[in-house]
């Protein structure tokens, strides 16, 4: 079996930053939702003290909470603030970005439509900065994307909803989940080896752009050595955003071994 190393691939500026972010607090750190969505990420910070909440309010007054790479709604801020919690804000700044546009057209009063993952954690956060919402949709909307969806179709709904509604966007997945969706697109191998956790976005939207007759998914090691990979000639192999390469160059040696 041949094994083709698709580039690029692995951790994204904003996962790096959240990261380098962690990384250089002292004493105990209250980190809402995991940090980046990868169980061998979250299980490293976890080994050197970090404790993963879902709510601000499971946070002691006054302690140091940090926040995701994935954002968090302006009511999670206050609820911080009400609590006198000393913040750190690991949010990527590409989140930050559509945060911020979401904001701007709510107070210009337009109507905001968001493409994504309603229950997804990012997406929970861009909806708490959205006040004017209103069913059925108005004819005159925003349009703003979770960072990790799926390019193509978050371009295909956009000009879907053209069709019956003035339309005003800037929305686009982040520059890194392109690239990286791109490359997948590009591969012509038989098979695809998505290196990366189920619960992340763009570790998922990686096995839907791709082009190949098989996809696998690995999360740990013992994932990939479980694999059925007979009968793959060519097998391509990439990872999420928040995959480390570390596991990624281990996965390599198990594919390389068998
Ligand atoms: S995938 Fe994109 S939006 Fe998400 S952390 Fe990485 S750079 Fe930021």
């Amino acid at each position: 079996m041949e094994i083709v190393k698709i580039v690029p691939h692995g951790f994204c500026a904003g996962v790096i930053g959240a990261l380098k972010k962690a990384l250089s607090l002292e004493g105990t750190v209250y980190c809402l939702h995991e940090l980046v969505h990868n169980e061998i990420v979250v299980a490293d910070l976890k080994a050197r003290g970090f404790v993963f909440v879902e709510r601000v309010e499971e946070v002691p007054e006054g302690s140091t909470v940090l926040f995701s790479a994935h954002g968090v709604s302006p009511a999670v801020r206050q609820a911080a603030r009400a609590r006198n919690l000393k913040v750190v804000d690991a949010t990527c700044p590409f989140v930050q970005r559509v945060h911020d546009e979401a904001r701007r057209y709510t107070e210009q009063g337009k109507f905001v439509y968001v493409i994504g993952k309603r229950d997804h954690v990012e997406v929970q956060g861009i909806l708490g900065e959205i006040k004017n919402r209103q069913e059925p949709l108005p004819y005159r909307i925003a349009v703003v994307s979770q960072t990790t969806m799926n390019s193509d179709e978050v371009a295909a709904r956009i000009e879907e909803l053209r069709r019956t509604h003035e339309v005003e966007t800037s929305a686009q997945v982040c520059n890194a989940t392109k690239l990286r969706q791109d490359a997948v697109r590009n591969f012509t191998g038989d098979a695809l080896l998505v290196l990366g956790s189920a619960n992340s976005s763009n570790t998922r939207e990686l096995g839907e752009v791709a082009r190949c007759a098989k996809v696998f998914r690995a999360g740990t090691i013992e994932e990939v050595k479980a694999l059925d990979l007979s009968g793959v000639k060519v097998l391509g192999v990439t990872s999420g955003a928040s995959t480390p390469e570390s596991f990624y160059e281990e996965a390599i040696n198990v594919l390389a071994d068998r």
